[in-house]
């Protein structure tokens, strides 16, 4: 249904998308600094914006190492002109104390930022990927989620900026797409993690590994009963370049990890790999914390042959190494 809703044929003719310019808004954070990596390594240029809001300067420095990448200093809240043939759009804090530090700014970001986003596409004729979030389903009562569930956000809540913020993205997105304006491609990201994360991030696998490797006691929030699914970057990234390269849009599909955990069941594997054995150490759940969430992929199976390759032990395995290694002071 979505599919036949958001398709335009004006927008869906096919492009080349190899040795092109695309333009990463977020270069600077976890998924962005990801992203323009593969993206160069595939022998792409792109030009990476950022304010440093969320993100950290090691992601762009490594990323200047190469030739094909620039960087741009600049706030999404304020319109900008970059000439690109794929935009992405992944500007905005995503870990719940980020997004509410400021929650009148992260409304702002994912709005204005997309809006932004999109103008500049139409400006430069571009492709437009849009990250949207699992958030979007806000506290699910359907499970697990396929992309027809319209969710159930508290509006009023704090995480509600971020939430809402990112539904009235997406309805930016379909509505450009709608109008024949700009091909804009939303991928409805699930709990993600890996290399790049910062180790201050306040996320859940940020949190438990950085506390893992300091022999610290593991901050369970709740009784660690609530669930996530997790997908290691390298699989997302490939997820957004089938998104990309697809010849249509597909409307709003899901990329995450189908493998439901729940927390304990997470600090548990992050224990075993790191070898610590201090006990957890529960603290208050935060307000309208989703008790459930797992990604229904039948669409990006389906209509991508795609599906997560890492598995959550190797993933954390990976994930450590690279904290050993570069951040954990
Ligand atoms: P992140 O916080 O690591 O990266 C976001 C980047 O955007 C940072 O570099 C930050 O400095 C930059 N940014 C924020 N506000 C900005 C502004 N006003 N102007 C310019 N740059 C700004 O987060 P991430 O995990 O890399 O997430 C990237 C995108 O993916 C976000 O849009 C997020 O909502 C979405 N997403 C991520 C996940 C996940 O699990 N990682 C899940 C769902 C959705
Ligand atoms: N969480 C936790 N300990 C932490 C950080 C988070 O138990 O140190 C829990 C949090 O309450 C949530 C889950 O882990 O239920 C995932 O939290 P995260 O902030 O990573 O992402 P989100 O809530 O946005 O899915």
């Amino acid at each position: 249904m979505a599919q036949a809703f958001l398709r335009n044929e004006s927008l869906t003719s096919s492009i080349n998308l190899t040795n092109m310019h695309y333009l990463v808004t977020g270069a600077a954070g976890f998924l962005g600094a990801n992203l323009a990596e593969r993206l160069l390594n595939l022998g792409h240029q792109v030009t990476g914006l950022d304010n440093f809001h969320s993100g950290s300067r090691e992601n762009v420095t490594q990323l200047q190492r190469q030739s094909r990448f620039r960087f741009i200093e600049h706030d999404v809240v304020r319109p900008y002109d970059v000439p690109c043939d794929v935009v992405c759009n992944l500007a905005c804090p995503a870990s719940p104390p980020h997004y509410q530090r400021d929650p009148i700014y992260t409304a702002k970001i994912a709005f204005l930022g997309t809006l932004h986003a999109l103008e500049n596409a139409e400006r430069a004729r571009a492709r437009l990927l849009q990250a949207s979030t699992s958030e979007i389903y806000g506290n699910p009562l359907v499970h697990p989620q396929p992309e027809t569930y319209l969710g159930h956000v508290n509006l009023v809540g704090p995480r509600a900026c971020y939430d809402e913020g990112k539904r009235l993205a997406e309805t930016l997105c379909a509505d450009y797409q709608r109008l024949g304006r700009v091909d804009a491609r939303i991928v409805r990201i699930f709990n993600t993690y890996g290399s790049k994360m910062r180790e201050d991030d306040g996320r859940v696998v940020t949190n438990f590994i950085k506390q893992a490797l300091l022999g610290k006691p593991l901050t369970v929030y709740g009784q660690g009963q609530q669930t996530r699914s997790f997908c290691y970057v390298d699989d997302l990234v490939e997820g957004f370049l089938l998104v990309l390269n697809h010849p249509d849009n597909l409307g709003p599909i899901n990329l995450g990890n189908p493998q439901e955990v729940s927390m304990l069941t997470l600090a548990q594997a992050v224990q075993k790999i790191i070898g610590s054995n201090l006990p957890l150490q529960h603290q208050p759940l935060p307000v309208d914390d989703p008790q459930q969430r797992c990604p229904d992929i039948t669409k990006a199976r389906t209509l991508l042959k795609w599906e997560p390759q890492v598995p959550l032990e190797q993933g954390l395995m990976q994930t450590v190494q690279y904290f050993k290694k570069s951040a954990i002071r």
